[in-house]
């Protein structure tokens, strides 16, 4: 019996690149029993830690993106009554993450070039209240204004949570995003540059950090360095807070390691296949591409903008004719019923990339074929 399925995308919008040496490092790590975190997970963060050059800072690996954020978000000391300044034009999981510590997010709008937040809307927002800056590097591209909003956190006396969950391998200022700054987070989820399947990593600002972001992480569980990771129970233990079951497991960490050491060619290909997408479509009246080369870009998506926005869902239907697979990243979460009554600046840049903003296929591996698919797709909707 066939199925008939009227919609087939033929290049989905994302594909993970998954490949033996990924099945083999989880098989591997499956044969070995230990299921929970031990030496696997403690590898996993001294090599993301190599990768990005974070020097004495400390990694903590946790199970998902969003528990990144909240173990930064609580290392922080971010609580009820506090204010988190974010941009609206972000995953809802940076604003539930706020949201969780019992904090409340106030919407700032984002700059044009970069689509992350714009640090004049920041400041403008700035109140006794605000004690944290939620600071987005939007599709992998370095945040413009991420050494103004530095600045002007360190003038207020801010923390800054840099959301980095789409930009592992991306630079600023000249160095690797992680190894700058103050807290940092990655997200290794299904879709993300490089995944364990699920799971994230905090970067904190000094070595002392580490113990607070491990109690975080871990329900609470104080327990010295030595035994932290050790396959084996540890008895003598003390909770000094409350914490979190957001450990990331053995089997994870083994995908996460497989996937560090191709993590470079995944970035040049998709720094590849972006330039590719951003010389033809640029050439295309009624759109607009990201203003950047991608040399300091590890690429998370691809995207463009429509300079109508009532051409926008005729444009996706277009493309899903032709088998190109779209998506929108993303609708302002200050419409969202939940923060319907958050706090917010004037958002006509947010509001303006909401609604014109297209998603296009990028994966780490793709034929010249289908990357000439979408162009023409694209196309052949303008002309
Ligand atoms: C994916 C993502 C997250 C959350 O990461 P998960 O691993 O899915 O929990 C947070 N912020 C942004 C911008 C993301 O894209």
């Amino acid at each position: 019996m066939s199925t008939v399925v009227p919609d087939v995308v033929d290049v989905p919008v994302y594909r993970p690149h998954l490949d033996d040496h990924t099945i083999a490092a989880a098989t591997g790590a499956l044969r070995d029993g230990w299921l929970g975190m031990g030496p696997l997970t403690a590898e996993f963060e001294r090599r993301i830690g190599q990768r990005l050059d974070v020097g004495p800072r400390p990694v903590v690996a946790v199970n998902s993106g969003t528990a990144a954020l909240h173990c930064a978000l609580l290392a922080a000391e971010i609580g009820p009554g506090d204010e988190v300044i974010c941009p609206s034009f972000t995953y809802v999981a940076g604003h539930q993450a706020v949201t969780a510590t019992g904090a409340e997010v106030v919407f700032a709008d984002i700059e044009a070039d970069t689509l992350a937040l714009d640090a004049a809307a920041v400041e403008a927002l700035v109140t006794p209240r605000t004690k944290a800056i939620m600071l987005v590097h939007y599709a992998g591209i370095p945040a413009r204004d991420w050494t103004d909003i530095h600045l002007l956190a360190h003038r207020h006396g801010l923390r800054v949570i840099e959301d980095a969950a789409h930009a592992f391998g991306s630079k600023v200022a000249g160095r690797p995003i992680g190894s700058v700054g103050d807290l940092i987070c990655f997200s290794f989820g299904p879709v993300k540059v490089m995944t364990s399947l699920e799971g994230g990593a905090v970067v904190g600002p000094t070595s002392a950090s580490r113990q607070l972001l491990e109690e975080v992480r871990l329900i609470g569980v104080d327990s010295d360095t030595a035994s932290r990771y050790a396959k084996g129970r540890n008895w003598e233990y003390d909770v000094r807070r409350q914490g979190y079951r957001y450990h990331l497991g053995s089997i994870p960490a083994a995908i996460g390691l497989s996937q560090l050491e191709l993590v470079d060619e995944f970035i040049a290909n998709r720094q590849r296949y972006c330039r590719r997408y951003n010389q033809a479509l640029g050439q295309i009246d009624g759109l607009t591409v990201p203003g950047t080369d991608f040399a300091d870009v590890s690429p998370y998506i691809y995207f463009v903008r429509v300079d109508d926005p009532e051409q926008r869902a005729d444009l996706i239907a277009h493309l899903g004719a032709r088998g190109v697979g779209t998506g929108i990243h993303y609708p302002g979460a200050h419409d969202f019923t939940f923060y319907k009554d958050a706090r917010r600046g004037d958002l006509a840049m947010t509001e303006q990339a909401a609604s014109t903003q297209v998603t296009l296929p990028l994966h780490s591996y793709m034929a010249d074929a289908t990357v000439d698919q979408v162009i023409e797709a694209v196309d052949s909707f303008f002309s």
